[in-house]
């Protein structure tokens, strides 16, 4: 039984009770812990080998860093100042599959590279820097234009007034990190793993050799301690990796070391760039400014992190760091705290290397083997199909011990879920032509087609049988009432947060945070998912918490 009831485009999640007594019936031969985009790719991986494999994870899917990145899937153009050209590289052929692979989730996005004057980097060392990015990329997309100060200005007049010494025009993609995430789960599915969310690792079930033969898993949703048999259990839990480690064993060294990052989203009319903006602005540092449909991203801060993982929040500083920085770059058009939408944090996972600044530690995976378990580690949202790749080959030389082969990865080629059979743009036309024809504006099939790919077919069959679902969530922004019910119904979500921050983006896009939207969430959702009145108060509470530590980043700044 898979988590996916078929090998469909439009193939969900099974019931969740079903996957639970699937959990409880098997041996599997690979247990996966977190379901970020690490966990879900080595789950996708182990599973394309033909092996039994079960995903868990405690909150939802991506509920951790991989929602909160910069939503780039780069090479990487800082890492060649620090000469990780293998990263680089690495980088760019993920870059280049992904944009084949899952063509409606990773777009080409061209970059306007900025210097400000006397800013560590000068305009002929970026130029350099790009004509090796170019070459590292195989010549895949197009090459770097290098730009004055008065053609960078030319492209992006925003820039006007900016103590500009020069830059350039480069390629890169974007893409949505929480769908990527889930798509990697449902790929998973459709292989045959059985994914479960809201399940949490408490402790590792040991032979009396001390090696992990499985974990018990407390249901989030219930409170109930279930077991699961697995072979080798893979440790994909980012920045609450270190936890684990000292629930076992209290006087473990930390591994990690956590920096914590922030962005700000506000309304694309506040800083509307016409293409996405990296400036450095510190030692090893950028700031991005990306155009994201009806908002503008502004990110990132890069600050050591010694807190719980869980909750981590933006607060005030960061927000103003972002702010201050931005208007040393916009100096005419700078946004301001009463413009941001939203704010929110999460954590690099990052290695520990003492006497490093957080900044120049190094962003590549670090993997590590014991008795019955593998641990995965640090890496980019960019190079997630490796890292599960390399993950799983460390898991098979294990099973190989056990006397089970695993075969070879088939994740190089294999497209996502929702990647259409022709080229996106053929598709995008072809759907556009059919969801006009019965109805839905122009705006909501465009935007259907870039977030589902050939699975919005299945959205368009679901608000079929009742129109009233083509009703924006919000009004003006084209995510119809529809995708609550696909959220619920096909893709996992459990709780108006699952669909207001990562099914849908409602929570960083829309002024207010979309909380006058949340009645209508949670009365979809409570009929979807049989809650009782207190479920769906639950569920109201939990996302006015995330709501409520955005604004409190906020807050102080519009009293000053
Ligand atoms: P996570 O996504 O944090 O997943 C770990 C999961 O484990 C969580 O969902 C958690 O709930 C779960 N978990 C923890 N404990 C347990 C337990 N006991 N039981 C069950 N589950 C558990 N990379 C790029 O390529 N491009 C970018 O633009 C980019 N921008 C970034 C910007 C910022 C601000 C940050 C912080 C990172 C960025 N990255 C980017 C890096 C990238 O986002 C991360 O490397 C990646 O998301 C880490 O994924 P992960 O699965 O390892 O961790």
């Amino acid at each position: 039984m898979s988590a996916s009831a078929a090998a469909s485009p439009v193939a969900g999640f099974a019931p969740r009770a079903e996957r639970l007594a699937a959990l409880e019936r098997s041996h599997f031969d690979v247990l996966v812990v977190g379901g970020g985009i690490t966990g879900a790719a080595a789950a996708r991986d182990a599973a394309s080998r033909g092996l039994s494999v079960a995903l868990v994870e405690k909150e939802d899917w991506a509920a951790g860093t991989s929602s909160r990145s910069s939503k780039l899937v780069h090479g990487g153009l800082r890492y060649l100042a620090s000469g990780d050209l293998g990263l680089v590289f690495e980088s760019l052929s993920e870059r280049a599959r992904l944009l084949r692979n899952a063509p409606h989730l990773v777009s080409p996005l061209e970059f306007l590279f900025a210097i400000l004057r006397g800013r560590w980097v000068s305009p002929a060392a970026l130029s350099a820097g790009l004509t090796l990015y170019d070459f590292l990329a195989l010549r895949r997309g197009r090459r770097h234009r290098r730009l004055s100060a008065s053609g960078l200005v030319g492209q992006e007049p925003l820039l006007s007034g900016a103590d500009l010494a020069g830059g350039a025009l480069y390629a890169d993609a974007s893409t949505d990190d929480a769908r990527l995430t889930l798509e990697n789960v449902l790929d998973a599915g459709d292989l045959g793993a059985i994914a479960v969310s809201r399940l949490t690792l408490e402790s590792r079930v040991r032979a009396p050799s001390g090696a992990a033969v499985g974990a018990a898993l407390r249901d989030v949703e219930t409170g109930r301690v279930l077991e699961v048999r697995a072979r080798v259990t893979i440790d994909a839990t980012g920045p609450w990796s270190d936890r684990l480690r000292a629930q076992e064993d209290p006087s473990a060294a930390p591994r990690l070391r956590l920096s914590k990052g922030v962005h700000i989203t506000v309304p694309a009319a506040a800083l509307p760039v016409r293409r996405a903006v990296a400036i450095p602005v510190e030692r090893g540092r950028l700031l991005f400014a990306i155009p994201s449909g009806p908002v503008t991203l502004i990110g990132t801060t890069d600050t050591d992190y010694g807190g719980p993982a869980d909750g981590v929040a933006p607060d005030a500083e960061d927000v103003a760091y972002l702010l201050s920085r931005a208007q040393e770059v916009f100096p005419h058009s700078a946004p301001r705290a009463g413009d941001v939408v939203a704010a929110f944090a999460g954590l690099r996972p990052l290695r520990f290397e003492p006497g490093r600044e957080v900044s120049r530690t190094s962003r590549e995976e670090a993997i590590e083997t014991t008795p019955g378990a593998v641990s995965v580690t640090g890496g980019k949202l960019t190079t997630h199909r490796r890292m599960g790749e390399r993950a799983v080959d460390a898991a098979a030389a294990l099973l190989r011990e056990a006397g089970i082969r695993a075969g070879r990865s088939r994740t190089v080629d294999r497209p996502f879920p929702g990647a259409p059979a022709e080229p996106l743009p053929v598709f995008t036309e072809r759907f556009l032509d059919e969801a006009l024809r019965v109805g839905v504006t122009p705006a909501t099939a465009r935007h259907l087609a870039h977030r589902y790919g050939r699975r919005a077919r299945a959205v368009v069959a679901l608000a079929a049988a009742e129109p009233s679902l083509w009703m924006p969530i919000v009004p003006g922004l084209p995510d119809p009432e529809a995708e609550i019910l696909f959220a619920a119904r096909v893709e996992d979500a459990r709780a108006a947060s699952d669909v207001l921050i990562r099914r849908t983006h409602l929570f960083w896009q829309t002024p207010g945070q979309a909380v006058s939207a949340l009645p209508r969430v949670c009365e979809l959702l409570g009929k979807e998912l049989a809650w009782t009145p207190q479920a769906k108060e639950r569920s109201r509470e939990e996302y006015m918490r995330e709501v409520e530590r955005s604004a409190s980043a906020v807050a102080p700044l519009l009293e000053d």
